[in-house]
């Protein structure tokens, strides 16, 4: 069955939102923009409580995971089309409590922690009392993990990590850490390396500098030196060495959470881009009326289209199968075209609003900025077509002949065989 409505009940929260964003959150990111990925101040708690209150009377609280988990069980569609309202503020995925990189982290913890485990990080990063950072980079090895140097050793009852690593998000406000170290040198990466969870005031972690990327006031993005930090034995997050499964669950879902509020981003973008041909005159008509300007509407409308219905046709796979591994072509998929899709249509309204499209006085300079980092969070956009390029090409076999299988002249002839008898009758009327 395929179908492509909205559920009434669900519509109804979906509309509960918007209002909710827009009356509530916006005001929020306008005046405290910068301090949504912070531990509130007091003041702040007080307004941010009651909000967050009315996210969980309305069932809205965390759902990413299900109810296994802690969260709500909507599964990944209805998260999609929750995200695209959410994608529209900096401050609405805290108040929903689902931020990156916490929701990415809480479903770790959720899938591999033990009991403990989750009493002391899962239940708090629910409760939206704390934060958390992913600390997988490392200042020479991004995109390639098997290049780590990140060294945990076995000491006793404890495990001592050294290393350093590069672009964990948010570590300056985390209460702990998730760090991928590599314990045992000696067989491949795939089944050498591990993930640790390390509270941040543990000794030994040292953030030697916070990086901003463009137009952040603040760095976001540390850059850490693992300085002989011991934790416990059982701080190992799943079993020893299995690391690399850990991340493929994190990040399957990380980047299809980022594409879902990358549409919420781009229907901001294509709405003020619309706005604006409305409002605008120039040359004795409106900007709307001038073709060039059509063409970006309709452009911008259809790769929209196409791109938030790849994203909910994969969160609706995801739903469906409940293993990221079967998904990943789409997902890759998906992740490779967010950046495209977010430039060509950020880009429009940009031209489209003139100076004013590239001052610091319209949201559009910041969205523009998230089109390189879309390109690299969670891996470069290179990586991705190459598995979906592999993982395409893995239905397709070798032409057994010399010729394509389409071979038009080959495939006549075949005809003629099979039809011969037809062909013999038939010449005669040709
Ligand atoms: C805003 C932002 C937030 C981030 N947050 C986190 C975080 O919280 N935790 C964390 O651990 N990391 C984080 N990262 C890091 C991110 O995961 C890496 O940037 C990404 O994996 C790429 O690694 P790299 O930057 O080292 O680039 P490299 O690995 O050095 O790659 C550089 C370029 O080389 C090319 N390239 C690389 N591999 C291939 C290939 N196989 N084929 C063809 N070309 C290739 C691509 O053009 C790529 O962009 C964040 C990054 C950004 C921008």
């Amino acid at each position: 069955m395929w179908d492509f409505e909205t559920e009434p009940d669900f519509q109804e929260q979906l509309d509960w939102v918007e209002g909710f964003v827009r009356d509530e959150i916006e005001p929020l990111d306008l005046l405290f923009g910068d301090r949504a990925y912070q531990s509130p101040s007091p003041a702040l708690q007080k307004t941010l409580d009651p909000l967050k209150q009315q996210v969980r009377d309305r069932k809205l609280w965390a759902c990413h995971l299900g109810p296994e988990l802690g969260g709500q069980g909507y599964g990944q569609v209805k998260l999609a089309l929750l995200n695209e309202v959410l994608g529209r503020s900096t401050w609405a995925p805290v108040v929903f409590g689902c931020q990156a990189p916490d929701t990415g982290n809480a479903e770790i913890i959720a899938h591999y922690g033990t009991d403990d485990q989750k009493r002391a990080y899962l239940e708090p990063l629910l409760n939206g009392e704390v934060f958390s950072s992913y600390s997988m980079t490392e200042p020479h090895a991004g995109a390639d993990p098997t290049l780590f140097r990140t060294r945990a050793t076995s000491d006793g009852d404890e495990w001592v990590i050294d290393g350093w690593k590069f672009f964990s998000s948010n570590a300056r406000n985390a209460a702990f850490l998730i760090v991928m170290a590599v314990t045992n040198p000696d067989v491949h990466p795939y089944q050498g390396m591990s993930m640790f969870l390390v509270p941040t005031d543990t000794p030994g972690v040292k953030i030697e500098r916070n990086i901003s990327v463009g137009g952040e006031r603040e760095g976001m993005h540390a850059l850490i030196h693992y300085d002989h930090v011991r934790v416990p034995a059982d701080h190992l997050l799943g079993g020893e060495g299995q690391a690399f499964v850990i991340a493929q669950t994190r990040l399957g879902g990380g980047r299809i959470h980022h594409a879902m509020r990358t549409v919420g981003m781009c229907q901001r973008a294509l709405d003020m881009l619309c706005e604006r041909a409305l409002s605008r005159e120039t040359k004795g008509s409106l900007l709307a009326e001038k073709q060039f300007v059509q063409g970006y509407v309709a452009d911008s409308y259809a790769q929209l289209t196409q791109f938030r219905l790849f994203v909910l046709y994969t969160a609706w796979q995801i739903d469906r199968y409940h293993d990221y591994k079967r998904v990943r072509k789409d997902i890759a998929a998906v992740k490779a075209v967010m950046p495209e899709v977010l430039h060509d249509i950020v880009q429009r309204a940009v031209q489209v609003h003139g100076a004013l499209g590239v001052s610091d006085e319209l949201p559009l300079a910041r969205m523009w900025m998230a089109v390189p980092a879309m390109s690299l969070v969670d891996g470069p956009t290179e990586v991705h077509k190459v598995t979906v390029a592999r993982q395409v090409l893995k239905g397709y076999r070798p032409a057994e002949g010399l010729w394509p299988s389409e071979h038009v002249p080959t495939k006549v002839e075949e005809a003629r065989t099979k039809l011969a008898e037809l062909v013999e009758s038939e010449v005669g009327n040709w």
